[in-house]
């Protein structure tokens, strides 16, 4: 079993697609172990994707990670990582697989709708990140 931290972001917050996003997730039998809204500051935002600091697009990811309220949630199951990874499809929507997440609700590279953990070690920060109680 793994758990793994996955976000709704602020454009599929605003556009009312929390349900049917976390429906993927239970079709797939993967299981809601922490849920909650939060209207994340630039701060918060800019800490969670510290990894991607110094990168061209960084500015624009925080400000946009910060531009409304995103749902975390973490989920757990059998690899549960890889998994979800795949569920959400490829970073840039114009690129991701017919039937993923990105390709049915993304907007673009910035706005693609969810963030799902890369791997254990990501999944092992970002989960305390959000659920101190979970880490
Ligand atoms: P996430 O970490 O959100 O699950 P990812 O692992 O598919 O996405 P990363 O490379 O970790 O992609 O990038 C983190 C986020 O930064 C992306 O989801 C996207 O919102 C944004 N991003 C990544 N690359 C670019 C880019 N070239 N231009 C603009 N935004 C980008
Ligand atoms: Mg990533």
């Amino acid at each position: 079993m793994q758990r793994s931290l996955f976000i709704i972001k602020p454009d599929a917050v605003k556009r009312n697609l929390i349900g049917r996003i976390l429906s993927y997730m239970e079709a797939a039998d993967l299981t809601v172990v922490g849920l909650r809204m939060v209207d994340m500051t630039m701060e918060v935002a800019a800490g969670f994707y510290k990894v991607h600091e110094g990168k061209e697009f960084y500015d624009k990811l925080v400000e946009y990670m910060s531009s409304g309220r995103s749902v975390v949630v973490v989920l757990e199951g059998e690899d549960a990582i890889n998994r979800i990874r795949k569920i959400c499809g490829a970073t840039d929507p114009s690129k991701a697989d017919e039937g993923t997440i990105r390709a049915a609700f993304g907007i673009s590279i910035t706005m693609n709708s969810v963030h799902a953990s890369d791997s254990t070690e990501s999944a092992g920060q970002e989960v305390p990140y959000f659920f101190p109680d979970l880490g």
